[in-house]
């Protein structure tokens, strides 16, 4: 089968790969759809410390089920699915809690094991035992299906920081998964939401994909003023940081309400996490911040449903599409912010 081989830093190879035969417990699925993603970027730049080469990456994927190994009854030939990557153990402290994100044990599909940037790609036992597999509907496209992951680790987020009915939400980032998060909260119920972004680009793109309250370019306006402004000096209920800027972490204290959650989705760069938090204003709003980074199986389900619900419209986010031979120009472009989500069809 053909495969796009990461086999160092920056070293992509599209090659042939004995396809794999899936073993006790596994499930074969030729790929249909794989979304590029910024962690995508990320690996072939720097690596990943759980990955050692040489590894097949990508984990935002879909495809049909060919070959079924020993043991597996709830799969058969010919079902479409999407693969949740993050394979929580299902035994350990939090795993017992229902909290599979927080696994101890987590591994993940494009990390550990091969992922979806291949004609076809195996899922492990422990993934097919702990529910990483979902059947995809029928009015689910295997290319939309591909983003029930990205859209899973939002709706992870606004589980922990309980984004409501009649909640103000400000989102900082309007890259995908910023302006995920601004669907997803109307969805919940959220009455306003703010888009911010400094790159004037991103920020048109998010009005035309959008049905945001308000946009605002802070390197252009002050965002804090505003944001206090349309909320009649309150603040926001919910802020989401969807972007890895510590500058907006710290605005994003000032703009929450009291009583109010700021979410830091997007991380630090390692080498610098450090922000200054204006403590007092945790103190006296007598608000909470919140962290997260991926998603349980749970979430892929819930984003699958909301998808083929059409609460949520994932199909204008798919901007692009390159074959599996182009990945690295696929991630390439993926690098220049101008796509919302690119898709890869092996
Ligand atoms: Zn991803
Ligand atoms: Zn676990």
């Amino acid at each position: 089968m053909k495969a796009a081989l990461l086999e160092d830093i920056e070293k992509l190879r599209i090659t042939e790969i004995p396809t794999p035969k899936p073993q006790v417990g596994e499930i074969l699925i030729k790929v249909e759809a794989c979304a590029v993603c910024g962690t995508d970027i990320k690996i072939f730049h720097h690596g990943h410390r759980l990955i050692s080469f040489p590894r097949v990456t990508g984990h935002e994927l879909t495809g049909e089920i060919t070959g079924i190994g020993e043991g597996v009854s709830k799969y058969k030939s010919g079902d479409r699915v999407a693969v949740a990557p993050a394979v929580p153990c299902g035994d350990c402290y939090y795993c017992h809690r229902g909290r599979q994100a927080m696994c101890e044990n987590l591994q993940a599909i494009g990390y550990f094991w091969n992922g979806g940037f291949a004609e076809y790609m195996v899922v492990p036992k422990i993934a097919v035992d702990n529910g990483c597999v979902n059947l995809l509907p029928d009015n689910v496209s295997f290319e939309e299906g591909a983003l029930a992951e990205p859209l899973a680790c939002v709706i992870n987020a606004q589980e922990l920081s309980n984004v409501c009915m009649g909640d103000t939400v400000v989102v900082i980032g309007t890259g995908p998964m910023g302006c995920l998060h601004a669907e997803l909260a109307r969805a919940r119920g959220a009455v306003k939401t703010v888009m911010i972004e400094v790159s004037e680009e991103r920020l048109d793109a998010a009005k035309k994909t959008v049905n945001a309250d308000l946009f605002i370019n802070p390197s252009k306006e002050d965002s804090i003023k505003l944001v206090r402004k349309f909320t009649n000096g309150r603040g926001a209920d919910k802020v989401i940081v969807a972007c890895g800027v510590g500058k907006a972490q710290q605005d994003a204290i000032e703009m929450v309400a009291n009583l109010g959650n700021v979410n830091f989705f997007g991380g630090l760069p390692k080498d610098n996490p450090y922000i200054q938090l204006d403590s007092n204003a945790v103190h006296y709003k007598e608000c909470s911040i919140t962290g997260t980074h991926g998603s349980s199986p749970c979430h892929n389900q819930i984003a699958i449903d909301l998808i083929a619900s059409g609460k949520i419209k994932i199909k204008k986010y798919i901007t692009k599409h390159y074959e599996l031979n182009n990945l690295e120009e696929a991630i390439a472009r993926a690098e220049t912010g101008k796509e919302m989500k690119i898709i890869i069809k092996p």
